[in-house]
């Protein structure tokens, strides 16, 4: 049997980082086992639905580079992947629970569903159906159907009962079947919910192991016994640790701007090295590696060696992940990120640009780091850190002018210099720095002057700009 592995995002926004690692082990389990990896849109919340969302998953997918097998755009052997155009096959399957017995019409309104509830919470009970409607009789039904009346669907839930399942990562899960609400399976828009629409789907797509967040494990019960009413197998379950907040309270959550994946898109993240920083804060490489790439995780990774224990998201640690990635990266390879991130750097001559790679480099952690480190190379600082001493400066101006444009030459210039001045070498050297780059840390100085040029360095020096701040 082929796996199959699927994401069931709901178009509401922009993905959760939480789901591209969902989406990573999706495609890193059905890679491993030679199977396909599914994206199915779970768009049955039209309450929820956000136009453009769609497009949003698959940009973000092509993004980190995990393209699904089957989906809505390319389509597949179980079309349609939209759960909006599957409203006759939810239909049927609901008819045929309650020809069953294991589902029910419900005529309930809303006000009267409102009172139960406010009913409930006063006398401090969990807020559940009161199942009136499973006492209806096929009479009362048929005549309620016949004017008209709105209704739902509600699965029916045995009392006093032990309803279990086995997690692949997680271990036995168990639950009372008296906590569990008559749920509803079908709406009155003929939109099936959630529990209902995933069980259908995931058993006619034959989709062999889900994995998803642990903040579903209340729901498996439900598909539990949809499973089990329908007589269909259930597929593997694994649950997966929540990526928590930095402080490790809480759900990283969207009011960080970094649960969304566009955010690490925008601030000049690496994909591989997001997927990478991913992995590596829900498993642990046998050999203790902290970077390795995709093919070497999927060949290495095995599901039940996922920790169980939910992780904290420290951007700290990716930040020094990607810039471990960054000067892995051949020179030409890194300017071509950088280039394509950076509009700016586009338009910018590739010579020189070659020649300040090996400057920034080290110092980069992310792609939009090359900017704030390296625009000085292309164009003089408009802007200074603190003002400018101007004895300093002079001494370093008179000393690179009489000298040859070497890095070391520069070096010994400049302190000679310094020490008939009787100034500090490391002061001279700051304020040069600051004067020709703006900034007062950056990439190694005397190196990159040399890369600048002796007319173009000390060109700057005769800047009105600078002679205003001086
Ligand atoms: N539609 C659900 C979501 O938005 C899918 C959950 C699942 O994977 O079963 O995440």
């Amino acid at each position: 049997m082929t796996t199959r592995t699927r994401i069931a995002p709901s178009p509401t926004g922009f993905p959760h980082i939480g789901t591209i690692y969902q989406v990573l082990i999706d495609y890193a389990y059905a890679h491993k086992t030679g199977g396909k990896f599914i994206l199915r849109l779970e768009d049955t919340d039209r309450a929820r639905f956000v136009e453009g969302a769609e497009e949003v998953i698959y940009a973000s997918l092509a993004w980190f580079d995990l393209l699904p097998d089957e989906s809505p755009k390319i389509g597949g052997p179980f079309a349609p992947y939209r759960q909006s155009e599957r409203l006759a096959i939810y239909k049927k399957y609901a008819d045929e629970l309650i020809s069953k017995g294991h589902a029910y019409y419900c005529f309930c309104t809303r006000e009267r569903l409102e009172t139960m509830r406010k009913d409930q919470e006063a006398k401090h009970q969990p807020p559940m159906y009161d199942k009136t409607c499973m006492a209806l009789t096929p009479g009362d039904v048929a005549a309620k159907l016949a004017a008209h009346e709105p209704y739902v669907v509600r699965m029916k839930i045995p009392e006093h009962e032990k309803i279990a399942f086995d997690d692949i990562i997680s271990g036995h899960i168990e639950f009372d079947s008296d906590v569990i609400d008559h749920q509803v399976i079908m709406k009155s828009d003929g939109f099936p919910t959630y529990h209902f629409g995933v069980v259908v789907d995931d058993h006619l797509m034959e989709i062999t192991h889900v994995f998803r967040g642990k903040e579903w494990i209340s729901s498996t019960p439900k598909h539990v016994l949809l499973y089990k009413y329908f007589g269909w197998q259930m597929p593997v379950h694994g649950h997966l640790p929540l990526i928590l907040n930095e402080d490790g309270k809480g759900k990283l959550s969207k009011r960080h701007g970094h649960a969304s994946v566009d955010y690490y898109r925008k601030a000049g993240y690496l994909p591989e090295a997001v997927l990478n920083y991913l992995s590596n804060i829900v498993w642990n490489h046998p050999e203790g590696k902290e970077i390795y790439d995709r093919k070497e995780f999927i060949e290495q990774f095995e599901v039940t060696a996922i920790t169980a224990q939910a992780p904290r998201f420290d951007l700290k640690k990716l930040d020094w992940v990607n810039g471990q990635y960054i000067r892995a990266m051949q020179d030409e390879d890194l300017l071509a990120r950088i280039a394509d991130f950076d509009d700016r750097v586009k338009q910018l001559d590739k010579t020189l640009l070659m020649k300040t790679m090996p400057l920034v480099k080290e110092r980069m952690h992310l792609l939009s780091d090359y900017w704030s480190l390296a625009a000085f190379f292309f164009e003089a600082p408009k802007e200074f850190e603190r003002p400018l001493n101007k004895e300093l400066v002079n001494v370093a101006v008179n000393a690179l002018g009489e000298c040859d444009w070497s890095h070391e030459k520069m070096e010994q210039a400049i302190r000679a210099a310094s020490d008939t001045a009787k100034l500090k070498a490391r002061d001279v050297f700051m304020e040069l720095r600051l004067a020709v780059t703006g900034k007062m840390v950056g990439p190694p100085l005397l190196e990159s002057l040399e890369v600048l040029g002796k007319d173009i360095t000390l060109g700057r020096f005769q800047r009105e700009e600078l002679d205003k701040l001086l």
